[in-house]
C-alpha cells in the first residue's frame, strides 16, 4: 500500500477501516483453482453505507478502481482486484430489523447466507436460497450475482426473495429501491438491474429480505441409472408428473465416478438422480413416494428414514465440487445453462467437448433448472491443460447457445466469461447493455474489467 493512499483512505475512513497492508486472502476467489490472483492497492472496511459512499466519492474524485467484496465465494472472478482498492463489506453484518409476524428481515450486505437461513428459522421461517457455500458467502454477493442452488428449482434464484435495496452508486450517493413491500411497479425496475450486476453498477450495503413459513419436513431420495439418457428420460417423467418437488439434482457417471457415493455402496458408475420434497409431513412422504414410483426405471433408489441418513445425501452432493477437483488438482468448471428438454444433449456434449480437447469431463448441477456445472479436470499449474480447458469451455458455451441456452446460469461473467457476451446477444441488447454500465458509472471505476 502507497503510504499517500493510505494516509488518505485513513483521512476517509479512520485507522480501523484501511488495513495496513494487503493480504493475499483478499485478492482471490473461488478462481483461484485456475490459478487466479489479483492485484489491490489497498484495502477498506467501512461499517456503513455512508463510509462506503464516503470512499467511492474518494474514489471516483482521484479516479481509483473500486472492487466490492463479499466472501470471496464467487466461482467467475468477480472479487478478484486487478489493482485500485477492495472495498470488502465484511463490517456491514446488522440485522437491521426482523419482522417474523410479516415475514421480513432488513440485513446488511455483509450477513452471511447461512446467518440469514438461521435466523430466520429460529422464528419458523424460511429463507429459501441456498448456494452452495452459504457459511462464508454474503447476502450481498448473494444478490450481486444473482446466486441459485440446489431449491432455486421451486423457490426461485436469490432476486426473488429481495424486496428493497440500499446502494451505493458512483459518485457516492446513498440510494434506497424498494424496501419492506411486498410489490412496487412505480418506475423501471432498478432493483432488479442491481440483481446480477456483480459490483458494477453499484455496491450493495443493505437489503429487505422476504421470508416464507418454514416447511414442516424435507426428504431426499437418490436413484441410481445406468446413464445420461436414461436418467434424463427420469428427469423428464419427474417434471411432467406435476409432484411438488423442491429440488432435483443429478450427477453424471464421470463425476459419481470420481466421488462414489458413500451411502450407497457398490454405485461406482451410474447416472444419479436427487430428489427432493419439502412441506408438511404428510405431503412430503407422499410425494416423495410417489416420485420414487415415477423413477421406476432406477437401477436403485437410496430413501434413507433417518435425518443422518438424509444428512449423508447432502454432504455427498456438497461434496461434488472438491471431489471432482482433487482428482487431477484443478477444474474448469462452468455453469451453463439449457432448456430442461436439452439437458442430456448438453450433457453428452460436455463429455465429447472433452474428449476433442484430451480432457477428463464431467458435469452434475440443478437438473431441475437445466443448469450444469459442466466440467473439465486439469492439473493444477499445468498451462497446456488449462489452454486446453479453456478452449473446451468456448466449444461448451457455443453448445448451450445452439440448445437454446445460456452461458450462465449462476456464476456471472466476471472476469472468466469476459467477452463473451458479446458472441451471443443481438449488437443492439449488447449495445444497451453497455450504455446501462455508463449511466451507472460514468468513469467506469466499479469494478473494470468485470462482466463487460
Ligand atoms: C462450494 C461452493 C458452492 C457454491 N454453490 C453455488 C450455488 O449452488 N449456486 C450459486 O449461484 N453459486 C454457488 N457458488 C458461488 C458463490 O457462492 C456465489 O456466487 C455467491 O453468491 C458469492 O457470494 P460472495 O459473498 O462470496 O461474493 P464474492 O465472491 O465476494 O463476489 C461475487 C461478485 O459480487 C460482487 N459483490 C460482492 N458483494 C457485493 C456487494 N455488497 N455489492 C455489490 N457487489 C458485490 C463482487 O464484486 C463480485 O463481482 C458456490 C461457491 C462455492 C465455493
Amino acid at each position: 500500500v502507497s503510504s499517500s493512499l493510505r494516509d488518505d483512505l485513513l483521512s476517509v475512513l479512520g485507522a480501523g477501516g484501511v488495513l495496513p497492508d494487503v493480504p493475499r486472502s483478499y485478492l482471490i476467489d473461488e478462481t483461484e483453482t485456475r490459478d487466479v490472483v489479483g492485484r489491490a492497492d489497498a484495502v477498506v472496511l467501512p461499517a456503513s453505507a455512508d463510509e462506503v459512499a464516503a470512499v467511492l466519492r474518494f474514489a471516483y474524485e482521484t479516479r481509483i478502481p473500486v472492487v466490492p467484496r463479499g466472501g470471496g465465494t464467487g466461482y467467475a472472478g468477480g472479487a478478484v482486484p486487478d489493482g485500485g482498492i477492495v472495498l470488502s463489506l465484511e463490517r456491514l453484518k446488522a440485522v437491521r430489523s426482523f419482522d417474523p409476524f410479516h415475514w421480513r428481515m432488513h440485513v446488511e450486505a455483509g450477513v452471511t447466507t447461512a446467518q440469514v437461513r438461521e435466523r430466520a428459522r429460529a422464528s419458523g421461517l424460511y429463507f429459501p436460497p441456498d448456494p452452495g457455500a452459504g457459511e462464508q458467502s454474503q447476502i450481498g454477493g448473494n444478490i450481486a450475482t444473482n446466486a441459485g442452488g440446489p431449491h432455486a428449482f421451486k423457490y426461485g434464484t436469490t432476486g426473488a426473495w429481495v424486496t428493497g435495496l440500499e446502494v451505493v452508486v458512483p459518485p457516492g450517493d446513498v440510494i434506497h429501491v424498494g424496501g419492506p413491500i411486498r410489490k412496487d411497479v412505480a418506475g423501471y425496475d432498478l432493483k432488479h438491474l442491481f440483481i446480477g450486476s456483480e459490483g458494477t453498477l453499484g455496491i450493495i450495503t443493505a437489503a429487505w429480505l422476504r421470508l416464507i413459513p418454514a416447511p414442516e419436513a424435507s426428504r431426499a431420495i437418490v436413484a441410481f441409472f445406468p446413464g445420461a439418457v436414461e436418467g434424463c428420460a427420469a428427469i423428464d417423467e419427474l417434471l411432467g408428473s406435476g409432484l411438488d418437488l423442491a429440488a432435483i439434482e443429478f450427477v453424471d457417471e464421470e463425476a459419481l465416478a470420481a466421488t462414489p457415493a458413500a451411502f450407497a455402496p457398490g454405485v461406482g458408475r451410474a447416472f444419479a438422480i436427487l430428489v427432493e420434497a419439502e412441506g408438511a409431513t404428510a405431503a412430503v412422504g407422499e410425494t416423495i413416494e410417489a416420485a420414487a414410483e415415477t423413477l421406476v426405471g432406477a437401477d436403485f433408489i437410496y430413501s434413507p428414514e433417518t435425518s443422518v441418513g438424509q444428512a449423508a445425501i447432502w454432504r455427498w452432493r456438497e461434496g461434488m465440487t472438491s471431489g471432482v477437483t482433487a482428482q487431477l488438482g484443478g477444474k474448469v468448471s462452468e455453469d451453463v445453462v439449457v432448456p430442461l428438454d436439452r439437458l442430456a444433449d448438453a450433457i453428452l456434449g460436455t463429455r465429447e467437448i472433452g474428449a476433442r480437447h484430451a480432457l477428463r469431463a464431467c458435469s452434475w448441477g440443478h437438473a431441475g433448472d437445466g443448469n450444469l456445472h459442466s466440467t473439465f479436470m486439469v492439473r493444477r499449474g499445468d498451462p497446456s491443460d488449462f489452454a486446453a480447458a479453456d478452449r473446451a469451455a468456448l466449444e461448451l458455451f457455443d453448445l448451450a447457445i445452439r440448445l437454446g441456452g445460456s452461458i450462465s446460469g449462476e456464476h456471472g461473467i466476471g472476469t472468466q466469461k469476459l467477452g463473451q457476451l458479446e458472441r451471443y446477444w443481438q449488437p443492439r441488447a449488447y449495445e444497451l447493455h453497455t450504455k446501462l454500465k455508463d449511466v451507472f458509472d460514468p468513469l467506469g471505476l466499479l469494478n473494470p474489467g468485470k462482466k463487460l
